[in-house]
């Protein structure tokens, strides 16, 4: 997928201005970029200088850039490691757009690429090397790596390395070789997400015990999250995606491969670009809808967990859940890959009373004891942040050891404070009722006892002479369905997968149900209310906010012309973010597309006569007297 290679050997010491370190110069002249931010400058000045660092920052947060610019401005060959091929081939085809000497070597390549790889590296014409752990340890790749001079090894995805961590990666492990083999070269790890405990063991595994360690907030203000009752899950969905994300980029996250299949091709009668991606796909067909992902614009996959990892586009709108997620983490990083470009984006999720029950039964059918703990009270957590009242962006971080004290103006809680009711009597009779009818049944047929209906079957088992029976009749189908979600997610009651979806009382019901403690409960608020009450107020995400939907329109599709002729993603031309900024800057001179930020040599020798030349004419079309 990467393009014919432009090998251009930079010299990162532009000896004009003497005012700029060396670093700031190949941001500014490689990448186009004034500033570091905050956090990147001190992480580049650590590692330039020789030392091992440990870098959390969040998806979006710009890590690339910690290591990029080092392996530029020290002498020799960086290493950068990576767990995923497409990881690889984006940053790669990402670096060479802005005339970076950069390589791979991985199983995707023809051995014919690999060994001009190789020499390329032997003739010391290589600045970046990607490459997967496998393939790095193995000992004609380390005798390589004996015979050049080595500016640095960048660990990405480090959590990799951490069984506690979602996707380990048992290669990562043995990555320790490097600082037996290669003391005095540098080493970075970087992550988006990792606990404490994954933390540690990172430092551990990866012999970064003396690193420095550069904490990042996790928080990532760009993204709005929204968590709601799911009541039909892809009517919910397809009217999110018309009236906040319509002619966007996104992806969409199903439990199960059948859910993932039925979802896409709904989607796509309802005229979306949609495309499904699991692991029981064929494989070409999955590099297929991967490379579509990358490419087409606007495009959604919908897919399982299988989808993640290596999802670098940065344009990603809206990250959608119709199932719940295995855990905070899981849901941090798989909401994380919206808005990597720091523009407003939508982390959008459905989940009801039947997550919780499957989930736990996915739980309970492990082996392992100690494990089933951690992922029940993993679960818990979850529930917790789905059920809450107060700022989601505060559970969140919270869950992270990071404590806000405002909320966050960017969630559905703060944005819509939910209302809640005193639940106490409805939840003592749901309890009752799973009391009297001995906890062997679902929350369907607790529904009917407590309604007063459900005919033959509530009839047979004598459920209709309960004193339970009925109770509950002015309360909804909906509305108890409501109560009995939150009060599983709160641990009132529990359901086990040996019995069916039923559900059981759990030691801290008693004092609900004896009188001795009252309930809050929020209130489900119905799918026609919360459109319009959390959403961005019916617009349609077409353009950026101050810009032009017509212009906008005529400078993606001349970035996707540009695009197609190169045969890269359109997002590796211009990112939306220096997109919007070209469209507020409107150039018509090469000198002033220099200073939009994004815009660096490279970029500005490829594709600055095409929107130089796009805003001349645009400013004489609008100049002219409309007749
Ligand atoms: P991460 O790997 O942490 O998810 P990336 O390295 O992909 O993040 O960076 C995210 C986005 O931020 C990219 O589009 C990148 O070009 C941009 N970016 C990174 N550093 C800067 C900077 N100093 N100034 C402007 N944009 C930046
Ligand atoms: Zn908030």
């Amino acid at each position: 997928m990467i393009s014919s290679p432009l090998l251009i050997q930079r010299c990162p010491v532009n000896t004009e201005d003497a005012t700029l370190n060396p670093a700031s110069q190949v941001l500014r002249d490689v990448f186009g970029f004034d500033q570091f931010r905050p956090q990147q400058a001190d992480v580049i000045e650590h590692l330039i200088s020789g030392e091992d660092a440990l870098v959390l920052m969040p998806t979006g947060g710009g890590k690339s850039l910690c290591y990029q610019v080092p392996a530029l401005v020290r002498d020799g060959l960086a290493i950068v490691i990576s767990p995923l091929i497409a990881l690889m081939q984006d940053q790669v085809g990402n670096l060479r757009q802005h005339g970076v000497a950069a390589d791979c070597l991985n199983s995707a390549q023809t051995p014919e690429q690999n060994r001009d790889t190789l020499s390329r590296i032997e003739r010391g014409e290589t600045k970046l090397l990607y490459v997967a752990p496998e393939r790095l340890l193995m000992g004609s790749t380390l005798a390589l790596l004996d015979r050049v001079h080595l500016a640095l090894f960048a660990i990405d995805e480090c959590h990799c390395v951490s069984q506690w961590g979602h996707d380990f990666r048992p290669e990562y492990a043995q990555l320790s070789v490097l600082a037996q083999r290669y003391p005095n070269t540098p080493r970075i790890a970087l992550t988006a997400t990792a606990d404490q405990t994954t933390q540690r063991d990172i430092r551990n595994r990866l012999c970064l015990e003396n690193a420095r360690t550069f904490l990042t907030s996790f928080d990532r203000p760009n993204i709005r999250y929204r968590i709601e009752a799911r009541y039909k899950g892809v009517e919910q969905l397809a009217r999110f995606l018309k009236d906040e994300h319509a002619e966007d980029t996104g992806i969409v996250y199903c439990l199960s491969r059948k859910k993932v299949e039925d979802i896409a091709s709904k989607l796509a009668d309802r005229g979306f670009n949609a495309l499904p991606y699991h692991a029981g796909l064929a494989r070409e067909i999955r590099q297929r809808h991967l490379e579509r992902f990358l490419r087409d614009d606007p495009v959604i996959v919908v897919a399982t967990i299988a989808f993640g990892m290596g999802i670098d586009r940065p344009d990603v709108r809206f990250v959608a859940h119709l199932d719940l997620p295995r855990s905070i983490e899981a849901y941090y990083q798989e909401t994380g890959r919206a808005g990597r470009d720091g523009l407003p984006s939508t982390a959008w999720m459905v989940y009801g009373l039947q997550d919780a029950i499957t989930h736990r039964q996915m739980i309970d059918e492990g082996s392992d004891l100690g494990q089933q703990q951690v992922e029940r009270s993993k679960l818990e957590a979850l529930l917790g942040l789905c059920e809450s009242t107060a700022c989601r962006r505060h559970m969140l971080l919270s869950y992270f050891d990071e404590v806000r004290d405002t909320g966050c103006g960017n969630c559905d809680n703060c944005l819509n404070p939910p209302e809640t009711w005193d639940a106490t009597d409805a939840a003592r009779m749901a309890l009752s009722c799973v009391y009297r009818t001995e906890q062997r049944y679902g929350v369907n047929y607790l529904i009917d006892v407590l309604r007063g209906e459900g005919g033959d079957r509530v009839r047979r088992a004598g459920h209709d002479r309960l004193s339970t029976f009925g109770i509950g009749a002015d309360i909804t189908a909906n509305e108890w369905r409501a109560v009995f979600r939150q009060l599983v997610a709160l641990g009132f009651l529990r359901s086990e997968s040996s019995r069916m979806g039923a559900l059981m009382l759990n030691e801290s019901a008693r004092p609900l149900l004896r009188g001795e403690q009252r309930v809050q409960l929020r209130k489900d608020a119905t799918p026609s209310t919360s459109k319009r009450r959390a959403g961005r107020g019916g617009k349609r995400a077409a353009a950026p906010a101050d810009i032009d939907e017509s212009l906008w329109a005529r400078l993606r599709a001349l970035r996707m012309e540009l695009a197609t002729v190169e045969d890269v993603p359109a997002y590796m031309v211009f990112s939306d973010a220096t997109l919007t900024e070209l469209a507020a800057a409107q150039p018509t001179h090469l000198a002033e597309m220099l200073s939009v930020s994004g815009v660096g040599d490279a970029k500005l020798e490829r594709y600055g006569d095409a929107f130089v030349g796009f805003f001349v004419e645009y400013h004489r079309d609008q100049e002219m007297p409309a007749d």
